[in-house]
């Protein structure tokens, strides 16, 4: 079976791990990476979901933070700082910057994104083909009102939005800046066209999926794949297992449920949603909006859980296989 996955960092990283240990020998996975929150920093290109992913499944991850490598030291981010040398509020640890020096010596040699991951993961063996959505330079901006300039609009990187003011600022807007003129990187396409199943883990719906869905022709080649499409719930109980998707959820005016962000993806796009045991209350709106609902549990808290989920998924998928 090929499955094709469209992940975000952590909520989609975990899953592939559990995904991973759910199926049989002869399956294979292909993940479709968010490259929005991409940002150049020390003139270095920064992956931060594709490197999530990679570190997750290739057992490099710091697994109490979910992103960065295990076992980091701090040396060359402390020698930035002894220079005045910014920014500080991003985390890049010695053994990251590594993968980062790697992947800007590629890409200034002339190899595209989808090249330089694949040759990164000839080192972490990520147990999936991963590829980021598109080869072409696509940032997430976030129009938010700056408290420090009397609440006047401007745009701010999603990375400062998100890890510099832990979005605790009103955000108006979420931008893909370059998306519009991107085109899917190479096998995107086939892997979708191709797929058997297509899943949405538990990603950020609007900065991670939406983010995907916003590549001229990804979306387009769901809708019309043959494969039937089932989503996983990144919301239970009304707010994100983790960070706050419900800041972004509500930029883009979708409320912070299971239900909401079901519907928010529309049943032209996914066939089958799973929310948490705790929300099987919101099966009937789901189904009510023409998507096929379950509810099971969906809480990462390991790997075997995880494989369960993905399990369920699975199944879901089977059934609502046109
Ligand atoms: P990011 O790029 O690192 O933000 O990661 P993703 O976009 O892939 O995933 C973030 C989402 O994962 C958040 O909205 C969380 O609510 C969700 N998430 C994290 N852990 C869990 C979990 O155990 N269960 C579920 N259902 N969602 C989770
Ligand atoms: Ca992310």
């Amino acid at each position: 079976m090929r499955i094709t996955v469209l992940a975000g960092g952590i909520g989609g990283a975990r899953f592939l791990r559990g995904l991973k240990a759910a199926i049989g020998e002869a399956d294979e996975i292909t993940v479709i990476g968010n490259t929005g929150d991409d940002i150049h920093l020390f003139g270095l290109k920064v992956c931060p979901d594709l490197d999530t992913v990679m570190y997750t499944l290739g057992s490099g991850i710091n697994e109490d933070q979910g992103w960065g490598r295990a076992e980091e030291t701090w040396s060359v981010k402390n020698e930035l700082a002894a220079y005045g040398v910014g920014p500080a509020w991003f985390g890049l640890g010695d053994k990251d910057f590594a993968t980062h020096i790697v992947r800007t010596q590629m890409l200034g040699a002339g190899y595209p994104l989808s090249a330089v991951t694949e040759a990164l993961c000839d080192r972490w063996q990520p147990g999936v083909r991963l590829l980021p959505m598109s080869d072409d330079r696509i940032e997430t901006h976030v129009v938010i009102e700056d408290p420090e300039l009397d609440g006047k609009r401007r745009a701010v990187h999603f990375q400062e939005y998100w890890v510099k003011l832990h979005a605790a600022v009103p955000a108006q807007a979420i931008l893909p800046v370059g998306a519009e003129t991107a085109k899917p990187a190479p096998g995107v396409l086939e892997a979708i066209a191709e797929a058997d199943v297509i899943l949405f883990p538990p990603s950020n719906p609007v900065v991670s999926i939406g983010t995907i869905l916003a590549v001229p022709g990804i979306r387009e080649a769901i809708v019309a794949a043959d494969a039937p499409v089932v989503g996983l719930s990144p919301i239970i109980g009304g707010a994100p297992v983790r960070g706050m998707a419900d800041k972004v959820l509500e930029a883009v005016g979708v409320e912070t449920t299971a239900a909401a962000v079901a519907r928010h993806y529309g049943p032209g796009l996914v066939d089958g949603w799973l929310v948490h045991t705790s929300d099987a209350g919101s099966i009937a709106e789901v189904e009510a909006a023409g998507i096929t609902c379950r509810a099971v549990p969906l809480l990462m808290t390991d790997v075997e859980t995880t494989a369960a989920m993905a399990r369920q998924a699975l199944e879901l998928a089977e059934q609502v296989r046109g």
